[in-house]
């Protein structure tokens, strides 16, 4: 089965090198040629020099982007997808984008005889170097079938959301937690500096207490404390799952105040913190305004 793969980021290429492998013959294409080519060096996996020559005469296309804005880019723009794929093949978008442009691309495709799920993946790059990521998909039973030794090749809990564009509601929501968990966590551990507790200490407590999330038994644990921050999952792209959340709620006359504020509270983060930041970073703001170092 002849596969594309456009979007070698942080996640994107660990999932794509799952599928570097018998059943599938693997082609790739990055917007920057030299992470692709190093790719090609390390798996098995042909370069395309565009976005059209990658996905011509693939069964399969997967696309893993920023967002769908990036997705509609490679769809439309100069040597973009939508006129080279081929009739009855699938796009699988593991991109955690937005449930309308979403259900726009499924809608144009479709008119072209193209199939689309939107299959946003979580677990970070850990389960996608392990391949044992979550996937929440959006779409036809009859597609996802199709697919589905494609995306057993990265996923390991595998759920239907519903109808195209669920997944990336899913996700969003998903997402928006994260953050209001890794900012809540944060603030509560400034409070405690400030009252003069330790913060291991704090979190030994709060870890074997209600208060716990993934954010203070792991995240905050293992990045903040050491002060290493890795970057695995970028800010600025927490800030943007966060944003389609508040969005949606909006949309759908959903009242979220936590939700929303906290949309804000990441909005200035990316500002202050840009691009390259990891999305544990956030912690940072809270730090510098309250004058305190969590560590
Ligand atoms: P990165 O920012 O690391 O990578 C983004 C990828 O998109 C790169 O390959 C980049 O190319 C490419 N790209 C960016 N802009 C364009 C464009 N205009 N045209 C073509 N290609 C473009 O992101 P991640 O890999 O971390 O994330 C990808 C998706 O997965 C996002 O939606 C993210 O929210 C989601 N996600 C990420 C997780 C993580 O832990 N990192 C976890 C779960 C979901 P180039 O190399 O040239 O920059």
């Amino acid at each position: 089965m002849k596969i594309a793969f456009i979007g070698l980021g942080d996640i994107g290429q660990p999932m794509a090198s799952h599928l570097a492998r018998e059943p599938f013959e693997l082609v790739v294409w990055n917007r920057t040629a030299s992470k692709a080519e190093e790719f090609a060096r390390n798996h098995k996996a042909k370069v395309s020099a565009t976005p059209a020559e990658a996905v011509r005469d693939a069964a399969v296309v997967i696309t893993c982007l920023p967002s769908s804005a990036e997705v509609e880019a490679v769809l439309h723009g100069e040597n973009g997808i939508l006129d080279a794929m081929r009739k009855g093949s699938v796009l699988i978008d593991c991109t955690s984008g937005d449930p309308p442009t979403s259900r726009s691309i499924a809608a144009e495709l479709g008119g072209r005889g193209v199939e689309f799920i939107d299959a946003p993946v979580s677990g970070g790059t850990s389960a996608a170097k392990a391949g044992t990521l979550t996937v929440m998909w959006g779409g036809e039973s009859t597609v996802f079938e199709r697919v589905r030794p494609v995306i057993e090749a990265f996923g390991k809990k595998i759920v239907h959301a519903g109808p195209v564009g669920s997944g990336d509601a899913l996700k969003a929501v998903n997402n928006a937690l994260l953050a209001v968990h890794i900012l809540s966590a944060a603030e509560g551990l400034a409070i405690l500096v400030k009252a003069g507790v330790d913060p291991k200490v704090a979190l030994e407590v709060i870890n074997s207490s209600s208060g716990r999330s993934n954010s203070s038994e792991n995240l905050i644990p293992q990045r903040v404390l050491t002060r290493a921050f890795p970057r695995t999952f970028r800010l600025a792209l927490l800030e943007k799952d966060i944003a389609i959340a508040a969005v949606m709620a909006e949309d759908l006359h959903a009242k979220t105040p936590v939700i929303s504020l906290t949309a804000e509270r990441f909005h200035e983060a990316r500002e202050k913190l840009g691009e390259s930041a990891d999305h544990v970073e956030a912690v940072k703001i809270v730090e510098e305004e309250n004058g305190v170092e969590l560590k």
